[in-house]
């Protein structure tokens, strides 16, 4: 992501995770402000470009969204080929959901750029009282796995633009 003189650093961030946990809900929830209880799969992948502005910088975050091929799990490596970081999505009253994000963990930290920096969003906090992996637990893996760690929520907008925040700050200081 590095940028000579007054040009805006770039960064790639890809969402990833098991159909249905929530992230297209995220990316709209973050760029559009918006928030559907129900609608089609994605059709065709979508990229959306959000200008962050930190404290003395300014980055731009490229964000890949699936196309719902997560659904066939038929994502390929070309979907996350040179991305600077990747918020894996799970739905926290989803059991197989956490495990899915587990593998997805493993495959990026595998494959992708070295040092891709990983977010695991805990998403649907809203529905807490269906609550399926304990949050300590899955603040213990991500802290095993120094990924950054947050419970969100794309229709209450809970921790949303704060997750974004942390990756666009951590992207920023290590360029
Ligand atoms: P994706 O397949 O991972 O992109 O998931 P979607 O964004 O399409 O969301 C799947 C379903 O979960 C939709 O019906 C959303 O309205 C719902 N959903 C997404 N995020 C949340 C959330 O934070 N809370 C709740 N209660 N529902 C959500
Ligand atoms: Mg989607």
């Amino acid at each position: 992501g590095a940028a000579a003189g007054n040009e805006i650093c770039q960064f790639k961030l890809v969402m990833v995770g098991e159909s249905a946990v929530g992230k297209t809900s995220l990316v709209l929830r973050y760029v559009r402000e918006q928030f559907q209880e129900s609608y089609q799969s994605t059709i065709g992948a979508a990229f959306f470009r959000q200008t962050v502005f930190l404290d003395d910088s300014t980055v731009q975050l490229n964000v890949w969204d699936t196309a719902g091929e997560e659904r066939y799990h038929s994502v390929t490596p070309l979907y996350y080929r040179g991305a600077q970081a990747a918020i894996v999505v799970y739905d926290i009253t989803n059991e197989d959901t956490f495990h899915r994000a587990k593998t997805w963990v493993k495959e990026l930290q595998r494959e992708a750029s070295p040092n891709i920096l990983i977010a695991l969003a805990g998403n649907k906090a809203d529905i807490a009282n269906k609550r399926d992996i304990d949050r300590q637990e899955a603040q213990a893996y991500a802290d095993e796995n120094s990924l950054l760690f947050m419970e969100t929520s794309a229709k209450t907008a809970m921790n949303v633009h704060e997750i974004f925040m942390a990756i666009a700050e951590k992207l920023q200081a290590t360029g």
